[in-house]
């Protein structure tokens, strides 16, 4: 029996990981359960499965249990022991203190959460490096280079991420200044929350799994190809020319299934599919002008240090001003690149995660001053 513990229970991806485990009861134990704040649906998990320890994040939720013991905030830390798998599929900051809890408790981690890879990667890095954890990717391309890549470590070439390329894939610069909230939450392939959603259609979400897939596999050998199918879910490149490619329905089950049994795999953990399910499979390059995000990623692959946790915080402010409706889509590329611009010019450090938390903070209150500039407009 292999024993988890589950951040962001209530969550999308958290969710599916708990249908998955429901379907093979006799493989897995769950030991706790951990949501942000949603108590009702937590406490009901933690019912069906037998728990008695579960946590709340937002320390700011008023509830007590006579049944269960809750952890809040920083407590939840405690937790993080005596397990074999902790699935971290919480979003935002907080989620780096538990990450960095399991590598110093030598407890595998998979890992849904790309915030922080993109903002803490440099820290997560050195920590490993003492800890016998190992990171299995939960997101459906790290998850496909993760499959593809073991065996051949020393001779790959080149990573070349597959992008759907959201809903405006089609759309011209005039036509993308007009998208509202509706139309950038409407993603053709994938269904998911809203800030991954919106990520999807600026492919931000690219950029930022840009820097996820260096911080992985150690390469700045990185492509993004266009795929609009969402089949093929990466490739890897050899050195010999051979590209590997991993494929299947657009379902988050097979990479969070593959993170929970990992190196075992599972039988039928979903929809099984076959090559004449897939037809017109069709692979484009994708346009700079009108996603700069990518371009805002390579500049940032090549900086390092802080920069990609610049690119991480302030897109995470301009994303949710934009479903707040405080500015416009493409002002999402303008937030980001303003504040990378701004920040360039101050003389911040990387060397300590507090460092990299300050540089994160920092860049939220700049791109929130520039979301004020723009509401002013
Ligand atoms: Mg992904």
């Amino acid at each position: 029996m292999k024993k988890i513990g589950i951040l962001g229970a209530t969550g999308s991806i958290g969710t599916q990981a708990i249908e998955i485990i429901r379907k093979f009861k006799n493989l897995y134990t769950i030991e706790f359960l951990v949501s942000y704040s949603n108590y009702e649906k937590l406490f009901k998990l933690a019912e069906e499965f037998n728990i008695y320890k579960v946590g709340i994040i937002d320390e700011s939720v008023n509830v007590k249990s006579r049944k269960f013991k809750v952890y809040k905030g920083y407590e939840i830390l405690e937790l993080i022991e005596n397990i074999d798998l902790l699935l971290v599929s919480t979003t935002g900051t907080f989620s780096i203190f538990p990450t960095l809890r399991a590598i110093e408790n030598n407890i595998n981690i998979a890992l849904a959460n790309k915030e922080i890879l993109v903002s803490f990667g440099k820290i997560v890095k050195e920590r490993l490096k003492n800890s016998k954890s190992t990171i299995i990717p939960v997101d459906s391309e790290h998850s496909a280079i993760f499959q593809l890549i073991n065996p051949y470590k020393n001779e790959v070439e080149r990573i070349i991420l597959t992008a759907s390329g959201g809903p405006f894939l089609n759309f011209n610069i005039e036509e993308m200044e007009k998208v509202n909230v509706e139309m950038a939450l409407n993603h053709p392939t994938w269904k998911m929350g809203k800030k991954i959603t919106i990520d999807s259609a600026t492919l931000f979400n690219k950029a930022l799994e840009i820097i996820e897939a260096y911080y992985l596999f150690n390469t700045k050998n990185i492509d993004v190809v266009v795929h609009p199918q969402s089949i093929v879910h990466s490739f890897v490149q050899l050195k010999d020319g051979s590209l590997l490619a991993q494929l299947s329905f657009p379902d988050m089950k097979i990479p969070i299934a593959y993170a929970l049994s990992y190196p075992e795999r599972l039988e039928n953990p979903s929809t099984i599919s076959h090559p004449y399910d897939f037809s017109n499979l069709t692979f484009i390059k994708p346009d700079f002008e009108k996603f700069p995000s990518l371009k805002i990623a390579y500049f940032c692959l090549e900086k390092l240090s802080y920069y990609p946790t610049i690119m991480n915080a302030s897109n995470e402010v301009a994303v949710y001003s934009f479903l707040e409706g405080k500015i416009k889509f493409r002002d999402i590329f303008y937030i980001v690149e303003k504040t990378i611009e701004v920040l360039e010019k101050e003389k911040l450090s990387d060397e300590t995660l507090e460092d990299l938390l300050y540089v994160d903070r920092i860049s939220r209150d700049i791109s929130n001053s520039l979301v004020s500039g723009k509401e002013r407009i």
